[in-house]
């Protein structure tokens, strides 16, 4: 098979594309490659299914942010689809069957009309960004957090009221048949808008959440971070998220991790990175340097006489842990930079003079030497 290609590249769309752009991007494709105008052709059978399997990834919020993430390369555990996206249709009618609703019911010939009577529908994922310091990504973290989601109505007990009897529209089955001319004949069967698709209808709607079975309550829930967590990654907290109309499933809850800037280290990976600043006397001597860890303590370093500017020390497992903490922690790398005073007294102004004079033939020579050395370069 041919390398894969990019799904936004696939699609037709940007990085940041909106729902909206990527479902009419792979209209357009699917009408165009759509098997019945292209009998036989191969070509457009292929690309028929590759639009498909971009248009599964990048409309499934959370499949698109771990594409984002990890592109092709998906971590097993906890993906959408673990092992990768596979796509996974083995005839149009699987494409048809999960993409029906984008063409309004699906297309003649290819939709199944046995469908009847739908559950309430499983009420809509939640997604929320908790920030977090790189001191509560070492120790793992329980975040209280202020969320507006729907949840059961108390007063009719989530049922949407009294009186509950067949829906007249559809006569108790939630399907409306309909046939549309336009690019194909569609014979469509789409959900009853009298009902949305239960084949039943209140007579006595609740008076508090008219009907619907579910009120918008501003809660404080807690979420527990594992350590190790990084930018972009996610937890997803199954039926956590909005609960559906009259008694319908909740959705889930998306959890998107975002990391604090931190003034004194940076990350890379599970390794940790900090400059500190070192007395120039320090370099020049030879002595202890005292380093902050990320645990609030410290460690102190040996440095050499006539340490450099610039010179690097690995403080071993002083970094992040991996995620959940399973196997060893990253390290610290410390760079060390030259503090040069600015602070002078008149006294140390006059032994720097003195080391100055002392220093000065050496350093001449030095500096008389780099200087024929780059003229050389030129002659
Ligand atoms: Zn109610
Ligand atoms: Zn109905």
């Amino acid at each position: 098979m041919a390398e894969k290609r990019d799904y936004y590249e696939v699609l037709g769309v940007s990085k940041d594309a909106s729902a909206d752009d990527i479902k009419h991007a792979y209209k357009k494709l699917a009408i165009k490659y759509h098997p019945d105008k292209n009998p036989g052709n191969k070509e457009a059978e292929e690309k028929f299914k590759e639009a498909a399997e971009a248009y599964e990834v990048l409309s499934d919020s959370k499949k698109r942010a771990q594409y984002d993430q990890f592109g092709f390369n998906m971590p097993g555990a906890g993906g959408p689809g673990a092992g990768g996206f596979s796509g996974g249709f083995s005839n149009f009618e699987d494409i048809f069957s999960q993409f029906g609703d984008i063409f309004g019911g699906g297309f003649g010939g290819f939709h199944s009309s046995s469908r009847g009577r739908q559950g309430p529908p499983r009420g809509q994922d939640l997604q929320i960004k908790i920030a977090l310091s790189y001191k509560e990504i070492l120790t793992g973290t329980t975040k209280k957090v202020r969320l507006k989601r729907y949840a059961p109505c108390t007063e009719c007990n989530g049922k949407g009221g009294s009186n509950v009897k067949e829906c007249p529209t559809c006569h108790g089955t939630g399907r409306v048949r309909r046939v549309t001319r336009s690019f194909f004949q569609m014979v469509s069967e789409t959900t009853c808008p009298d009902c949305n698709g239960l084949g039943e209808v209140i007579g006595k709607p609740c008076s508090i959440c008219h009907g619907e079975g579910r009120v918008l309550e501003e809660e404080t829930i807690s979420i527990k971070i594992p350590v190790g967590v990084s930018e972009g990654q996610y937890l997803n907290l199954r039926g956590e998220g909005h609960c559906g109309p009259r008694g319908g499933a909740a959705g889930d809850l998306l959890v998107v991790i975002a990391e604090k800037k931190n003034d004194f280290y940076t990350r890379e990976g599970d390794d940790l990175h900090c400059t500190i600043d070192v007395p120039v006397y320090k370099l020049v001597l030879g002595g202890n340097l005292r380093i902050p860890t990320l645990d609030g303590g410290e460690v102190s370093i040996k440095v050499s006489a006539g340490t450099q500017p610039g010179a690097v020390f690995r403080l071993k497992e002083q970094g992040l842990p991996p995620l959940n903490g399973r196997g060893a922690r990253g390290n610290l790398f410390v760079e060390v930079n030259a503090a040069i005073p600015t602070d002078l007294s008149s006294k140390e102004k006059d032994l720097y003079k003195q080391l100055a004079e002392l220093r000065k033939d050496k350093d001449n020579a030095k500096d008389e030497s780099l200087i024929e050395k780059i003229k050389g370069f030129f002659s």
